[in-house]
């Protein structure tokens, strides 16, 4: 069986946590877009040099770095059965192209899951996260600004997806395993 699943919601919805413990009962690799670029950018690779001016004012990183990076990625051979992609795709063009690199394999996906969270929760928790990790990304500013560009860029893509029928809007409020059971009951799992 393959699974296919894309994980959407504002930054601190809780779609990181929620995208390894899903990884881990379905049997497929999480990837996420935020966690490469920061992988990148602790390892000062070129990648991670463009990425991070981007990453640290809260603005996404241009569609085709972020494209060819995940067309990599999901050409690796754990992908080839199903993924779990939390942090992509985020904008209209990346629809575009997660359309086309599936297609060339002959394959589809299964469920978009929407996590969602209102702002004062989102930016709570993203500033708890700052004190705890320091990701240069969670001021508060910044934090303000990403969720901007989310309500902008990426939220109208549910709409793309709720067309295509894929849509699974689940709420992201509550602890974490509570969470988890929610959104294996919206995809049957
Ligand atoms: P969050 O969901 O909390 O915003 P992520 O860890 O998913 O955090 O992403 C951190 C940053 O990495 C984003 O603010 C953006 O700069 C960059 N990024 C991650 N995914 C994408 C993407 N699909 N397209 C463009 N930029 C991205």
């Amino acid at each position: 069986m393959t699974t296919r699943i894309i994980l959407i919601g504002p930054p601190g919805a809780g779609k990181g946590t929620q995208a390894a413990r899903l990884s881990e009962a379905l049997g497929v690799p999480a990837i996420s877009t935020g966690d490469i670029f920061r992988a990148n950018v602790k390892g000062e690779t070129e990648l991670g040099r463009t990425a991070k001016r981007y990453m640290d004012a809260g603005e996404y990183v241009p569609d085709e770095v972020t494209n060819s990076m995940v067309a990599d990625r999901l050409s690796q051979d754990d992908a080839k059965d199903g993924f779990l992609l939390d942090g992509y795709p985020r904008t209209r063009a990346q629809v575009a192209d997660l359309d086309a690199m599936l297609e060339e394999r002959g394959a589809s996906l299964d469920h978009v899951v929407e996590l969602t969270a209102d702002v004062d929760e989102v930016v709570g928790r993203l500033l708890a996260r700052a004190s705890l990790q320091g990701r240069s990304d969670d001021t508060e500013d910044v934090i303000r600004h990403r969720l901007d560009v989310y309500a902008e860029q990426t939220q109208p893509l549910t709409d793309v997806y709720d067309q295509r029928g894929l849509l699974r809007q689940v709420d992201g409020l509550g602890d974490v395993e509570t969470v988890t059971e929610r959104i294996r009951q919206a995809i049957g799992a």
